[in-house]
């Protein structure tokens, strides 16, 4: 019996290793990985540069704390800001601790300037911030802090796609609008960029931040750097952290000038957060990432990918109701339940995962070839035929 609780309902498989887009189990089968750990390896398994990266770091320091300056952290942080809207970073270890800084910096702004009232965040209701007290009241899902009152204040919430909710739902208190620019576990949703726009036009008018919590969406995973890019709006805080660690524990949250002047010094903090270790992965990312001609790749990649699937859906209209998601980060929803058809999927060696309103998530690595999302297409075209 397992001495591990039981807050989670794993599948009765383990794996031994992993090698780019490939999982071998421990008993014996080759999966083609299409989870890659909740769209956290984004460079695939076992990759070399960063194994390369992560062995140097090892021997030469992996800790030291945030009382000293940290060279690799300097680096890191530099480059995130160069190539983006952000002016500074705060390191931190996850997703939901980079959100919960989010709503740290947002409320702190505030407070700095002598508005300690304007402290309020309102969020989609049944998004998904990360599982900390703050962030799962910023959710707004009811399954999600059942049982873990008292309710942490300073959340409102309109439902995704309810503009006229959304603009009443702003008040005098109301410090920032927190969105994921594409909803991952809430079922692949991504807002257009016209709403985007939208969002950012309010913000000012009402002069409010915006924050995008692009946790899931971002590091490339949309075929932009950020899911936010090609709407062209500037948010004002960005959380971060799955993809930009390759699999090693790794979360930020980018800020611009305006809002980083409320974080002197002593108003966050993290032990782990920045460590020489998880910074020289992070770095070793990007090196990959931001190599000439990478995102194009992942941009024709899951272009083709979602035309095949579309023609997928078109050839079983009654199994398939909508292909959804950006980049490599792809929904197909389903009509009925999906936890079936995901197993089907696993039967033939295909792995993938849920999300809310009968959704497959289909996270191939970034690194991913034509030849293994043909191989996937033709397992997915396999499953929905056994449906007829
Ligand atoms: C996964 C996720 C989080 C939480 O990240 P953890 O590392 O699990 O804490 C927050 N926001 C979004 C959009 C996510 O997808």
């Amino acid at each position: 019996m397992s001495a591990l609780a039981k807050n989670y309902n794993r599948k009765n498989i383990a794996f031994k290793k992993g090698k780019g887009s490939f999982l071998y189990s421990t008993n014996g089968n080759k999966y083609l990985d299409f989870v890659q750990g909740i769209a956290v390896n984004s460079l695939g398994h076992a990759n070399p540069f960063l194994i390369k990266a992560i062995n140097k770091q090892a021997k030469k320091l992996w800790h030291v704390s945030n009382a000293f300056i940290i060279p690799e952290g300097e680096k890191l942080a530099k480059r995130l800001v160069k190539k983006t809207f952000a002016d500074f970073v705060i390191f931190q270890n996850s997703g939901t601790e980079a959100t919960e800084a989010a709503i740290k910096v947002a409320r702190r702004f505030f407070y700095s300037i002598g508005k300690p009232k304007k402290n309020r965040i309102l969020c989609i209701k049944n998004s998904f911030h990360g599982r900390t007290l703050a962030a799962i009241y910023a959710s707004g899902s009811k399954k999600m802090t059942e049982g873990f009152g008292p309710k942490v204040d300073g959340f409102d919430h309109f439902e995704f796609g309810n503009h006229k909710e959304l603009k009443k739902s702003i008040t005098k208190r109301t410090a920032a609008i927190m969105v994921e620019t594409i909803m991952g576990e809430g079922g692949i949703k991504v807002i257009p960029d016209w709403c985007l726009r939208e969002l950012r036009k309010i913000c000012n008018k009402k002069k409010i931040l915006l924050i995008l919590d692009e946790v899931q969406c971002g590091i490339g995973r949309s075929g932009n750097f950020f899911a936010f890019e090609k709407s062209k709006v500037k948010p004002d805080i960005v959380p971060i952290a799955k993809g930009i660690g390759g699999g090693f524990p790794l979360g930020a949250v980018l800020m611009n000038k305006k809002v980083a002047s409320g974080m002197i010094a002593g108003t966050h903090g993290s032990t782990f957060g920045g460590n020489p270790l998880a910074m020289s992965v992070g770095n070793a990312v990007l090196d990959q990432i931001f190599k000439k001609g990478f995102l194009k790749n992942v941009q024709n990649l899951s272009g083709y990918f979602n035309y095949e699937l579309n023609k997928i859906k078109k050839k079983f209209p009654k199994v398939i109701k909508e292909v959804r998601g950006v980049g490599f980060l792809i929904g197909l929803q389903l009509f009925n339940d999906q936890k079936k058809f995901i197993q089907k999927l696993m039967d033939n060696k295909l792995l993938t995962i849920r999300a809310a309103e009968n959704v497959i998530r289909i996270l191939p690595p970034l690194t991913v070839t034509k030849k293994e999302i043909n191989l996937a297409i033709k397992i997915i075209k396999k499953v929905c035929a056994s449906y007829k």
